[in-house]
């Protein structure tokens, strides 16, 4: 192992695509990022950015992951564009985990014994955990010697008590087959975490927070004292809030009702993840929230119904966690939708005076993060918070690598 973690690489590793990040950790600078996208297919493509530079992209043959991050490494250090002398100057790599499941509580250094643990979590992600664990067998054959650690999606979740993470039937299910809530996005609720303790200036073990991820995957967690108390996310991404295209929480009675009509476990998995949510209801052919705020506004009214329903579970989510807690320091908003879609967000805020939330339209309709969404003395402060994941990751990392 290295003397001193200098640069850190980030690897995304999904099914079709591997994200990367270089990060000096002095001074959290971003070195390059970058990806490599439709892996396996004939017109795989590569985006590059240097620093702050332009992105470039172009295409290339990467047949699997290996040759992606192969295509990254000569990036990394090609003589014009690259950012660094030789691959040896990588000293840690941070890999984004989909389930920790029971086993892992945190973010955790690769190991013979900590991969096996790994895979035997497949079946907890059949889609993402393969190809995450091939980004890290990758790194493991093209940076001999090198440091990995998995930082996990749920592992920030793992401090939710049995009440909130233990679902109401009986707990052989939970013994044999782990059936529990598990949560998910937890670096990005992690790291928003501790940004919005700073920029609240309260030491983070103090802070009450709901933060609210929302992207085309969306999640909400209570944090009490700076941990998560309980979050939308169950055994799956699929549970919680409406989102772009998964329904969210329904009566679980309507899946045996379709099972009973005749439909198998894979179409009614597809209809609740991909056929769902927004894109369900709004009618537009889309689950994207600028085409439904789009369509509301032009006067389609299923789309206005979707963008009800989607502030509706939110709302009730909120005020629930603010129970929960004990109430709330600030609602956090974070996530393509969290921090860029100002119609989406005052749908929610516009329905929170009972907490004390006194919205200021004009911050919202005009600022960008990280800022305040509520006046000056407002009994519940309302901000957005940009998430950075994957310096998150690269901040986990390092502090395991130089342990
Ligand atoms: P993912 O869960 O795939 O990471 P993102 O966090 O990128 O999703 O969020 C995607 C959502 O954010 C989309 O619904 C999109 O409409 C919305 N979004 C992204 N940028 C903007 C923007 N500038 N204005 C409004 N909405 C935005």
């Amino acid at each position: 192992m290295k003397e001193e973690i200098k640069n850190v690489l980030v690897v995304n590793s999904g099914s079709s695509s591997l994200k990367f990040t270089l990060y000096r950790i002095d001074g959290e600078k971003r070195l390059a990022n970058g990806l490599v996208e439709r892996i396996g297919s004939e017109n795989a493509n590569m985006v590059y950015r240097r620093g702050d530079g332009p992105k470039t992209e172009r295409g290339v043959q990467a047949r699997d992951h290996a040759e992606a991050l192969q295509l990254v490494c000569k990036a990394l250090t090609d003589p014009d564009t690259g950012v660094l002398a030789t691959l040896e100057d990588v000293d840690a790599i941070g890999h984004r985990v989909l389930h920790g499941a029971d086993l892992f509580k945190e973010a955790t250094l690769v190991t013979p014994e900590s991969l096996a643990g790994m895979k035997s979590l497949v079946p907890f992600g059949p889609l993402h955990m393969p190809p995450n664990i091939g980004g890290i067998e990758a790194c493991q054959k093209i940076f001999p010697g090198v440091p990995n650690v998995a930082v996990f999606d749920t592992a920030f979740h793992q401090t939710m008590p049995p009440c909130a993470a233990r679902y109401a039937i009986p707990d052989e299910y939970r013994t044999k087959y782990g059936i529990r809530k598990y949560g998910f996005h937890g670096t990005s609720h992690h790291f928003v975490t501790l940004a919005a303790a700073e920029f609240l200036g309260k030491p983070v073990d103090e802070v009450n927070l709901v933060t609210c991820h929302l992207g085309n995957g969306s999640s909400l967690a209570a944090i009490k004292n700076g941990k998560v108390y309980d979050t939308t996310m169950g055994l799956t991404p699929l549970a919680g809030v409406v989102m772009g295209t998964r329904s969210g929480d329904i009566d679980p009675a309507v899946v045996l009702e379709l099972v009973r009509k005749g439909m198998t476990a894979d179409e009614i998995d597809t209809l609740l993840n991909k056929k769902s949510g927004l894109l369900g209801v709004g009618g537009i052919d889309s689950g994207d929230m600028r085409d439904m705020v789009n369509a509301a506004a032009a006067g389609t009214e299923t789309a206005e119904l979707a963008l009800e329903m989607w502030a509706h579970r939110i709302v009730q989510y909120v005020g629930g966690y603010f129970a929960l807690i004990g109430g709330a320091d600030a609602i956090v908003f974070t996530g393509g939708i969290g921090e860029n879609s100002r119609p989406a967000r005052a749908r929610i805020l516009s329905r929170l005076a009972c907490l004390g939330v006194d919205f200021d339209e004009e911050a919202n309709a005009t600022k960008s993060g990280p800022c305040y969404l509520t006046k000056p003395g407002s009994k519940v402060a309302a901000i957005v918070m940009p998430t950075d994941e994957e310096l998150m990751i690269a901040r986990e990392t390092y502090a395991i690598a130089s342990k």
